[in-house]
């Protein structure tokens, strides 16, 4: 059937500026890290991404090794857009990156020029794209210089394959060195990926002072810390077919007792609000104007739809956040 987007897909959701720049995200995006691979469904993808879609939730996330096997999901991505979503490409921000092991040999991992460029290319053959929105670099490199890195970058930008240049994983410091190397070179840095959750701070530290002083994006991603912050693990039961049950990304030692009960305290205040433990831990991260998105994962449409319903809701209550952060400081 020929796929046509929801009239009203605009209506509810929000977006926000990323940085001082002219580009808007919105409060949602979907990445396709996991649940997206040659091994996965195709259909669950496709649904996923249509109701993604369909939601206002307009910007994607790839990276050039997301599968298994690496490139499959860029693949995925290609065909669902292809088959579905070709007409709406202008309305569409899809993202890239290059910076973690690829190819053998010496060209296919870190931050050379050399791996950049090549690395782009295959991923703009893969999803059939003839430029990507936002390309980052996914990982700070200890040996190539960071002047090389973000030339490549700002000389990506340039050829026209990405309209915007970002960064990934780096630390404070790192971030405002790349930052300023960027701008001397005239290619604004657009956004930071990084991880954040009401589990993992280490943002608060640093980073996302510098980001804000240089008027540079934040993306959230693992917002839900990969599922735990989600209705999905509160009776210490691992799911059959849950990250978690995979043991790869998500390890089942790492469900303590301690967390359980740390995470049930949490459920309790999105039940007393109304509320579902996914959507308190999205409105957590969106009450911070400083976090342009909140980059999520989904392994179906219908948690897609519960979590969206976040940004339909008040935000957390200044005695909401008093309480959450009590119990965060446990
Ligand atoms: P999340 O923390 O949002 O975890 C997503 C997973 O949580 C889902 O796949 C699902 O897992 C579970 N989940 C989500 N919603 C619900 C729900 N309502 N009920 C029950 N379970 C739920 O994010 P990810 O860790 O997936 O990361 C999101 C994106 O961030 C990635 O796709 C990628 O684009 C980006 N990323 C970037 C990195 C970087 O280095 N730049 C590193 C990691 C991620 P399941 O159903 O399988 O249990």
């Amino acid at each position: 059937m020929i796929y046509s987007a929801n009239e009203k897909r605009y209506d509810t959701m929000k977006y926000r500026r990323s940085g001082r720049s002219g580009l808007k995200l919105p409060e949602i995006s979907l990445g396709l890290w996991h649940n997206f691979g040659g091994v996965d469904c195709y259909e669950t993808g496709r649904e996923t991404v249509l109701t993604a879609f369909d939601s206002g939730i307009c910007h994607f996330d790839l990276a050039n090794n997301y599968g298994p096997p690496p490139g499959s999901a860029e693949i995925t991505f290609g065909r669902i857009l292809k088959e579905n979503l070709l007409p709406y490409r202008d309305e569409i921000i899809i993202s890239t990156k290059a910076g973690y092991g690829m190819w053998q040999g010496p060209y296919g991992d870190w931050g050379s020029r050399k791996y950049l460029f090549a690395s782009l290319d295959a991923s703009l053959k893969r999803t059939g794209l003839d430029y990507v929105d936002i390309f980052y670099h996914h990982r700070p490199d200890p040996e190539t210089p960071i002047e090389e890195t973000m030339t490549a970058l700002a000389d990506i930008v340039r050829s026209g394959k990405a309209l915007y240049a970002g960064i990934s994983n780096y630390n404070a410091e790192q971030t405002e060195r790349a930052i300023s190397v960027l701008r001397a070179i005239g290619v604004p840095c657009l956004i930071h990926q990084a991880r954040y959750s009401m589990l993992d701070r280490n943002i608060e530290n640093g980073l996302l002072d510098v980001l804000e002083k240089e008027g540079t994006g934040c993306i959230c991603f693992s917002p839900l810390a990969q599922g735990l912050l989600s209705g999905r693990y509160l009776d210490g039961a691992i799911p059959e077919g849950s990250r978690a049950s995979k043991d790869t990304f998500l390890k089942p030692a790492s469900i303590t007792p301690e967390l359980l009960k740390k995470l049930n305290a949490l459920n309790d205040i999105a039940v007393e609000g109304g509320r579902t433990l996914a959507s308190l831990a999205i409105l957590w991260i969106l009450r911070d104007r400083r976090n342009t998105s909140v980059l999520l994962g989904a392994s179906s449409s219908a948690q897609l739809i519960e979590n969206k319903r976040a940004v339909e809701q008040t935000p957390l209550s200044v005695d909401e956040l008093k309480r959450i952060e009590n119990i965060l400081q446990t």
